[in-house]
C-alpha cells in the first residue's frame, strides 16, 4: 500500500512567527491580513470605532515591529490600558499623547515570547462581515493580547496614573 505522500507546508500553510496565528504565510502574510482590516475600519464608521483597539491588539503581538523604541512600546500599552480601563477613545487620549510626545525615552519593556501574545488573532477578527460582531471580536482579541502582556499592567497602570496627574496640558 502506498502511503500518502507528506506535502512541503505550502508558503500559506506558515504561522506568523509573532503571533502565531496558523496558516496565514508568515509575517508578511500576516501584515497583509492587517492591512486589510485597518482598510476596512477606514470604509465604516461603525468598525473605525475600535480603531485604536485594533492597532493596539495588532502592535502589542508583533512588538518586534511595531514597539521597537521605548516611546512606542509604552504609548501602544499604555492606549491599550486606558481603553481597557479608563474607556475607548479612537486617538491616543490627550495626556498619553502629551506624555509620549514630551518624553524622549520610557522604561524598556520585555514583550512576552513570540507566538505566546494572546489566543485570540488577527485571524479572529479579519473575515467577519457584520461590523457590530467585529467591534466585539475586537474587544475580545485586545483584552487576550493584553492579558499576554500582564507582567507589565502596573507599568502601564503607572503610565496613565502619571499622565492623568500631568494632566491634558501640554
Ligand atoms: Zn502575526
Amino acid at each position: 500500500m502506498p502511503r500518502p505522500v507528506k506535502q512541503e507546508p505550502e508558503v500559506s500553510s506558515v504561522a506568523c512567527p509573532l503571533c502565531g496565528a496558523s496558516g496565514v504565510g508568515g509575517l508578511d502574510g500576516c501584515l497583509e491580513i492587517f492591512d486589510g482590516v485597518i482598510g476596512k475600519e477606514f470604509q465604516s464608521p461603525e468598525r473605525f470605532a475600535v480603531h485604536r483597539l485594533t492597532v493596539d491588539s495588532y502592535s502589542l503581538q508583533h512588538p518586534e515591529r511595531f514597539m521597537v523604541s521605548t516611546k512606542s512600546a509604552a504609548t501602544h500599552l499604555a492606549a491599550m490600558c486606558w481603553s481597557l480601563e479608563c474607556g475607548l477613545s479612537r486617538n491616543l487620549p490627550l495626556p498619553l499623547k502629551n506624555m509620549v510626545d514630551g518624553q524622549k525615552s520610557f522604561e524598556r519593556l520585555e514583550p512576552p515570547v513570540p507566538q505566546a501574545r494572546g489566543e485570540v488573532t488577527i485571524l479572529d477578527v479579519a473575515h467577519i462581515e457584520s461590523a457590530s460582531d467585529y467591534t466585539a471580536a475586537v474587544w475580545i482579541w485586545a483584552r487576550s493580547a493584553w492579558d499576554a502582556w500582564s507582567t507589565h499592567h502596573d507599568q502601564a497602570r503607572l503610565w496613565i496614573a502619571q499622565a492623568k496627574m500631568r494632566g491634558g496640558r501640554a
